[in-house]
């Protein structure tokens, strides 16, 4: 990347050491890994209440959900709107986990940051100039996808964006990028985890559900991904994959994220992290 110092405030030239965001008790970005689990969508109250005590007992540090989802065809479910965001806060509340949740346009900025405490600017929204600089504009932490078809200096650039406007909580999270590979649904891009921390000084994690597509690649993919450095991951979890209202191909059942979580830890620990 030649245009090193395109990064004024996301770079290293102005800051060396890692940044560390902290998020009630958890922190991204230190030494210990963060897994940050839960279904695609917010289906009912039921399937989140108990979905949240599970990722809890089995040991992430977040809940995810989203309550308005970006679908690929206006007829699949898009999610519960506000009524998600209440379900999400109550099964925080519950289990005390902070929860991530996806934002979708500038104009849903107040309403989510009212509930979640971190908002999720998803791939596909990745250059969604005028929502970049609204979240920039309100205080809670930024989890900013990579868009499937964008480079590393526009990923950079969109954390940029954000970080510009006064918001320097932003974390990145790689989940795959459109290839010609038609086997998996987007191609992992791992590299990007080493070359966003030579550049970034910001926290990086990783999420092979959306990556992959499909759950018997995730498990390989999140120790693969803690290997390379990320600080964390995003996973899709469901009690009953078959019935998920969305991404249930790519969800793992309870028994196999308890099974991921043991090897990843192993990992982490190889390589000198918690
Ligand atoms: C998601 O995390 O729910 C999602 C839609 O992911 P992506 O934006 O990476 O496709
Ligand atoms: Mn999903």
């Amino acid at each position: 990347m030649k245009q090193n110092n395109l990064f004024k405030l996301a770079g290293r030239q102005n800051k060396t050491s890692n940044t560390v965001i902290k998020v009630d008790q958890t922190l991204i970005g230190g030494k210990k890994i963060t897994v940050i689990a839960g279904p695609c969508a917010v289906e009912n109250e039921k399937q989140m209440d108990d979905i949240a005590q599970i990722v809890k007992r089995l040991g992430a540090q977040m809940l995810r959900g989203g309550a308005f989802k970006p679908r690929t065809s206006p007829y699949s479910f898009q999610g519960l709107g506000e009524e998600g965001l209440r379900l999400l806060a109550k099964a925080s509340v519950t289990t005390g986990l902070p929860v991530v949740t996806e934002v979708m346009s500038a104009a849903q900025v107040s309403l989510i940051s009212k509930y979640a405490h971190i908002l999720q600017i998803g791939a596909r929204n990745m250059q969604n100039f005028e929502l970049l600089r609204c979240v920039g504009k309100q205080g809670k932490p930024v989890l900013l996808k990579r868009g499937m078809s964008a480079t590393i200096e526009e990923w950079l650039s969109a954390a940029e964006y954000i970080m510009a406007q006064g918001n320097h909580k932003v974390i990145l999270c790689e989940r795959g990028i459109r290839t010609f590979v038609r086997e998996t649904r987007n191609t992992l891009d791992l590299s990007s985890v080493p070359v966003i921390k030579r550049y970034s000084h910001l926290p990086v994690i990783v999420d092979p559900s959306h990556a992959v597509g499909h759950w018997e690649y995730v498990e390989s993919m999140a120790l693969a991904a803690i290997a390379a450095g990320a600080d964390g991951l995003m996973l899709e979890v469901h009690q009953d994959p078959e019935e998920a209202l969305s991404d249930g191909f790519q969800s793992l059942k309870p028994e196999k994220l308890a099974q991921l979580l043991h090897k990843v830890s192993m990992v982490a620990h190889a390589i000198g992290r918690e």
